[in-house]
């Protein structure tokens, strides 16, 4: 074992503070990786408050972040794919059985003993395992990804979650040419959302509560916005969407989205909030209309995802700060305040 300098959150009310914690020696299948940047993820913020307490309670102290870019700096006998030197990434999960059906399908992230990147028991160290708010973490090969290296790696980092977290929905979903595609939320998935579904040829909408987005939401690919909190808007959009992805962090209307569904319509949620959201039946029935679910993607999935955005050029639009104002930042985060991730610049963590 080795120390490693990190920022961890005592309790579901504590600020996130500079803290020491141990990572594991490299095994014969593991890569060490100096983490350059994290990004932050609402999901960050939600499990350091613990507000997914009934289903995933807060292990303290925590250490949050699952959007992972570092350098290689050594790697175990049984490495193949890694060597040191290597611009490599992790995303939210570090292992899983291999064996299960799920992982035999190439979706890791519906593992029934898949481990997630922090907070899920550490088979190796005991306790829970901590995240990217570090300046150095190890993994087994297995969850480790190629960085395409003409990117901005500072951009890349949100790839690791907020970017296949939109990606693989949105591939799964099907052909989206001339279809008419709407993102609710323009955060840090939001945006990433608006990016895919542009590039796969959609008609993009953006919902947002936030009009002064609008030009960003423009800017970003989207060819209409609409202020959700206006009901005159909205009706203008009434039954004329194939698909909407909604990703907002916070309790909010669902069947006004519904609503904005044409027939055999979907909405998939992968924004997570604490409450439950009530479902009008009527919403459903009259045009057939699907709600669904989805989480991260597998692995093989997130190396297409990079490799997709190493070709086109894609990466996330980060506000880069030093690791010293991450308790700013998830303040910002609630009040919608992101444009449109934070991406921690870990060497800020060098001089604690
Ligand atoms: P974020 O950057 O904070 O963006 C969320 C956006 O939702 C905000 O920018 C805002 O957009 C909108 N919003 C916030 N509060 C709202 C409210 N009360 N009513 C309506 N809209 C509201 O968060 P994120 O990192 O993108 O994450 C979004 C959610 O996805 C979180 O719950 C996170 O835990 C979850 N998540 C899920 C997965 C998965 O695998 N399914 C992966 C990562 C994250 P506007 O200002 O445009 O309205
Ligand atoms: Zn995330």
């Amino acid at each position: 074992m080795y120390d490693a300098k990190a920022y961890s959150a005592a309790s579901a009310t504590a600020p996130l503070a500079p803290d020491t914690i141990q990572r594991r020696d490299t095994t014969e299948q593991d890569v060490q990786i100096d983490i350059l940047f994290c990004g932050i993820c609402h999901s960050d913020l939600h499990y350091a408050r613990d507000e997914w307490h009934d289903f995933m309670p807060a292990v303290y102290p925590c250490v949050p972040g699952h959007e992972i870019v570092g350098r290689v700096v050594s790697v175990g006998a049984e490495v193949t794919r890694f060597q040191p030197g290597d611009l490599v990434g992790v995303g939210c999960m570090v292992d899983s059985d291999g064996t299960c059906p799920s992982c035999r399908a190439g979706v890791e992230q519906c593992c029934p003993s898949m481990t997630l990147t922090y907070g899920s028991p550490d088979p190796h160290l005991g306790g829970v395992t901590y995240g990217g708010y570090s300046e150095s973490i190890v993994v087994d090969e297995r969850f480790v990804l190629r960085v395409p290296t003409n990117l901005d790696p500072a951009g890349v980092a949100p790839l690791l979650c907020a970017g296949i977290t939109t990606y693989s929905p949105i591939r799964r979903w099907g052909k989206l040419e001339g279809k008419k595609v709407g993102v609710v939320g323009l955060g840090g998935l939001g945006h990433m959302g608006v990016k895919f579904a542009k590039a796969f040829g959609a008609h993009v909408a953006v919902f947002t509560t936030s009009p002064g987005k609008k030009d960003d939401a423009k800017r970003l690919g989207a060819d209409e916005v609409i202020v959700s909190n206006n009901p005159d808007e909205m009706e203008k959009h009434a039954g004329t969407f194939d698909f909407i992805l909604d990703t907002v962090s916070a309790p909010h209307d669902i069947n006004a989205y519904l609503h904005m569904l044409g027939r055999d319509g979907n909405l998939t949620l992968v924004g997570a909030p604490d409450e439950p959201l009530p479902v009008a039946a009527f919403a459903l029935l009259f045009g057939r209309k699907s709600i669904s679910g989805s989480l991260i993607g597998g692995i093989a999935e997130t190396q297409e995802m990079l490799d997709f955005c190493g070709e086109h050029g894609i990466t996330a639009d980060v506000e880069v700060i030093p690791i010293q104002r991450i308790n700013e930042a998830y303040d910002r985060l609630v009040k919608s305040d992101v444009k449109y991730r934070f991406s921690i610049d870990m060497a800020s963590l060098k001089g604690e």
